[in-house]
Formats: structure tokens, sequence, C-alpha cells
């Protein structure tokens, strides 16, 4: 019998509030989702093992639009927040 190859969701916090975050693996990129690495956004290398919250994220991009521009500066990142957070407010 073939051992199962599936990989697992995994369990982090964010770094932020806390709060439990389970990052997705995904098949047909075959890596775990980026959406909650706070590198992903930030594109600086000591934010590698950082992850924030959907609600973290949305609190940034609500309430503290000062800090959203000053910490994700790259356009293509921006405009992937943007529609991030409109696909959770939805
Ligand atoms: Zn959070």
């Amino acid at each position: 019998m073939l051992k199962s190859r599936l990989k697992e969701n995994k369990k982090t916090n964010c770094f932020q509030c806390q709060g439990e975050i389970i990052v997705k693996y995904n098949y047909p990129r075959k890596d775990y989702s980026l959406i909650n690495n706070w590198w992903y956004w930030t594109e600086q290398e000591e934010n590698k093992d950082k992850y924030i919250c959907n609600s973290c994220l949305k609190k940034l991009y609500y309430e503290n639009k000062k800090e959203y521009w000053k910490t994700i500066t790259s356009p293509a990142k921006r405009m992937r927040m943007r529609n991030h957070i409109y696909s959770l407010t939805k």
C-alpha cells in the first residue's frame, strides 16, 4: 500500500495577537499558503517566520493605514492585500 503523501495544514500563532492561525497546504503550488505570512507582505527577510492572522491584517488595513503604507511597500503586494481584505469582508 502506498504511504499517503498528503501534507497537513500547520498551526501557528499570530505574531501580533497570538491568535491561532491554520496555514493551509496548497496542492497545486506544492507549498504552504503565504497569505498569513508576514514576510510575504513585507518582503523583509527578518519577517520570514512571522505569521499574521486575518483580523490583524484587517485591522492594519482599515485602522492603521499609516503603518500599512510604511510596512507594505510593494505595489503588487498592496494590490494583493486589498483583494485579500475584500475577500474577507464579503
Ligand atoms: Zn492576530
